[in-house]
């Protein structure tokens, strides 16, 4: 169904009947698909269909839950321009936790990315870690298990995101009407086993923007990334889409330099030179996070590839 394996498969079915471990970790690396599992889990504790071994994904449950409106489902992430998720987003959590279902089966809070809970934040959680409540459940997702406390650690049930096989992620894709491809960037992107990631850049936009960044971060010139970056980022409408658009833009960059890192022969000045702008990427995501302008991020990143390169 998934291709998360029988383990998994067993998770959704128990979730489906409510008998879900109350607070259960998803791990796995960025781009693996936990987001996307965090919400085959939420559906399949709120659908409202009879029986079943998973969400029917049609009720009117499912479909809030798809589109995060249910309100039995509160989802906490970082806000746009801070670092972590404020304590207090936390604290509102333990006192809506207390209530009884609004209109569902249960109450499913849902923090992702749970490491970006600050020490004081996962202190905050503990209390309602502590105290579970009948038909209550906290699905949190993390890149890994270490990056929490070990008192949160020891009071949650840690699941594995198994990254999917390549044809299975190119069989979905053509089910999406998405020919994955053959050469060197669909490759790195479907290495990844992230059906999401891959949905997200084998798309014929997505590959037309690889294909110009592969061509500039061959042969760099500070001229013309303004001229691209501005080209990409003026596509979108409003700040949020803009964003969204930056980080693309900085996902394609690391697919091309880490498949461009793993396939080199080249000599080591260049190597640094590609390890450089890996780290500018990085630099960039973290920009973005901090509310500086995408264009701003972006043009930092590659005038600076032009000069790295240069050189
Ligand atoms: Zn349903």
């Amino acid at each position: 169904m998934f291709g998360q394996g029988e383990d998994f498969a067993r998770l959704v079915a128990q979730a489906r009947a409510l008998r879900a471990p109350h607070a259960l970790l998803l791990v796995g690396g960025q781009g693996r698909g936990k987001s996307h599992a965090l919400a085959v889990l939420a559906q399949a504790l709120l659908c409202e269909a009879p029986g079943g071994e998973a969400a029917c994904g049609t009720c009117a449950a499912c479909r809030k839950v798809a589109q995060d409106g249910h309100p039995d489902l509160h989802s906490v992430g970082v806000p746009e321009g801070k670092k972590d998720i404020p304590v207090e987003e936390v604290r509102a959590l333990e006192s809506v936790l207390r209530l009884a279902p609004a209109e569902g089966r249960a109450r499913v809070a849902r923090i992702d990315p749970a490491d970006r809970l600050n020490e004081e934040g996962q202190n905050a959680l503990l209390k309602t870690l502590e105290e579970p409540r009948a038909n209550t459940f906290l699905l949190l997702a993390a890149r890994s298990a270490e990056t929490l406390l070990a008192t949160v650690r020891s009071r949650v049930q840690v699941v594995e995101v198994l990254p999917l096989r390549e044809d299975q992620v190119r069989m979905r894709l053509r089910a999406a009407g998405i020919e994955a491809g053959d050469d060197e960037f669909a490759a790195a992107v479907l290495a990844r086993g992230s059906l999401g990631l891959a949905l997200d850049l084998l798309n014929p936009p997505a590959r037309a923007l690889a294909g110009e960044l592969a061509t500039f971060l061959a042969e760099p010139g500070s001229a013309g990334a303004l001229g691209l970056v501005r080209a990409w980022l003026g596509g979108g409408e409003g700040r949020r889409e803009v964003v969204q658009r930056a980080h693309l833009v900085l996902t394609v960059v690391r697919v091309l330099l880490e498949a461009r890192l793993e396939s080199s022969v080249e000599e080591p000045a260049a190597r640094d030179a590609w390890i450089a702008l890996a780290e500018g990427a990085l630099q960039a995501e973290r920009d973005l996070e901090l509310g500086i302008a995408p264009e701003v991020a972006l043009l930092e990143l590659f005038t600076g590839a032009a000069g790295v390169t240069r050189g």
